[in-house]
């Protein structure tokens, strides 16, 4: 798009996640640009902290000039040679993090001022952190099946990038011992919107039996990949402890391990390190997979869908429920909802997190306040219907959305809050119980993991 003006309404900013096929030498140069973005992470968080412990104001453009300074000098960045090994990285990646980190304060400090949960950037370890550096647009270009990449050269990619339009930038980051090439493009409306099948309203209730209840009483079950791979997850768990535990013992540790440390590495150690980390990389995928075809069948059946808009952060705190939540991955159902319904001309609508979905009755709207959160069922006691929980919130749910779609096309009044690509104007619906979501192009997922350049990216892998 040319267009600086209304940018946001001609073009949707998508991001595709490509497996590549790395070289050995390719792999390694991934690995120690990674390494490289981590450790200028850190040296750029210890500066940030130094600085505003010694009351300064610190910031990332000033950051940058000072570690300029240093990097090709400072002896803790030369090599055993008394080289700059930095010079062999692409700039891109040891550029990027100050940006990245003045990003994480800034959404520290206003998650903090919203009166939320929030955590402030942390220091990044190897092997413990994602793995990732940052490429400008400018630096690399895809052709076909290849990326042409600064410092490596040609890679081959598993598919071809799925958009036109303009690429704003990428980043490479590792899965287990798989490497990824993730492109933000800025797609052209009219390459971005996909036709719907039909045209339902339906209500959503997430939860922890079912994973989803739509309103006509289906239930979908989430095909729950950490439960079924918890043992095998303990297993392997038990096995890389045993062997941090024989390296301990080799280097003559008891208890903690001394900051600064290195234990002696063996083979099996990193064998089972990487067994590890394969199991929890398959368990991400089978969760990306069915929340990616629950959330795309949503907004292409229906033209209005409404859920609760869960405070998840609150209910991750309750220790019983949160490994089957977090195992759903309700934050990441609800967030690729709203980006697809962008893509559908869908109207998603959020629930008040107070509103009471599973105790008023659907039937007669009478109110059953005594319903506990372990109650699967339960009976009206005005009208005398007999109601499945996760059903009956369902069913709440629609009524809602059908309000929003019926205020959303009997009263034409621009909305800010519309979805892009609803007919224009959605207003609340009645009640003030609704919020016809905005397509969130800035919105960050809830992980507060440092996500490298995709901050404002709809993942769509
Ligand atoms: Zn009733």
């Amino acid at each position: 798009m040319e267009s600086t003006l209304g940018i946001r309404h001609a073009a949707m900013l998508l991001a595709h996640r490509i497996k590549i096929q790395p070289t050995l030498e390719q792999r390694d140069y991934f690995a120690r640009a990674a390494g490289a973005a981590r450790r200028v992470w850190n040296w750029a968080l210890a500066e940030w902290q130094r600085q505003a412990a010694a009351g300064g104001k610190p910031n990332a453009m000033a950051l940058k000039k000072q570690f300029n300074r240093i990097k090709y000098s400072n002896p803790a960045w030369l090599d055993e040679n008394g080289r700059p090994w930095l010079r062999t990285i692409h700039r891109d990646a040891h550029a990027q993090p100050f940006s990245n980190l003045a990003r994480a304060w800034t959404r520290y400090f206003e998650q903090r001022r919203a009166g939320r949960p929030a955590h402030p950037p942390a220091f990044k370890k190897k092997g413990r952190c994602r793995d990732a550096f940052y490429l400008a647009n400018d630096k690399f270009r895809i052709e076909g099946t290849t990326a042409v990449l600064p410092k490596v050269g040609r890679v081959a990619l598993h598919e071809a990038l799925r958009w036109p339009g303009r690429i704003l930038g990428a980043s490479i980051s590792r899965e287990a011992d798989h490497w990824f090439l993730c492109v933000q493009v800025e797609v052209p409306d009219a390459a971005a919107r996909l036709p719907r099948s039909s045209h339902g309203v339906t209500g959503v209730d997430l939860g922890v039996s079912a994973a989803a209840t739509l309103a006509s009483g289906e239930k979908i079950g989430a095909p729950r990949p950490l439960k079924a791979a918890l043992r095998r997850l303990r297993i392997r768990s038990r096995r890389l402890s045993r062997k941090l535990d024989a390296a301990k013992a080799l280097a003559g540790i008891a208890g903690r391990i001394p900051k600064g440390t290195r234990l002696p590495v063996s083979n099996k150690r990193i064998q089972a390190a990487q067994a590890l980390a394969r199991l929890h990389a398959r368990i991400a995928r089978v969760r990306r997979d069915f929340t990616h075809k629950l959330t795309t069948r949503l907004c292409r059946e229906n033209q209005a869908v409404a859920i609760e808009d869960l405070n998840v952060s609150g209910m991750l705190a309750n220790a019983r429920l949160s490994r089957a939540i977090s195992d759903v991955g309700f934050y990441e159902i609800r967030r690729q909802l709203l980006y697809k319904a962008a893509r559908y001309g869908t109207l998603i609508v959020l629930a008040d997190r107070w509103y009471p979905s599973s105790k008023l009755c659907s039937g007669c709207g009478a109110r059953n306040a005594a319903l506990a959160l372990g109650g699967r069922a339960w009976t009206c006691a005005g009208c005398g219907a007999y109601h499945d929980r996760d059903v009956n919130a369902a069913i709440n749910l629609q009524r809602l959305a059908t309000g929003a779609l019926a205020a959303a096309t009997a009263l034409p009044v621009a909305s800010p809050a519309a979805t892009p690509g609803t007919p224009a104007g959605q207003g609340p619906a009645g009640g003030g119980k609704v919020t016809p979501a905005r397509h969130e192009h800035g919105q960050q997922d809830g992980s507060g993991q440092e996500e490298n350049v995709a901050h404002f990216c709809a993942r769509f892998c």
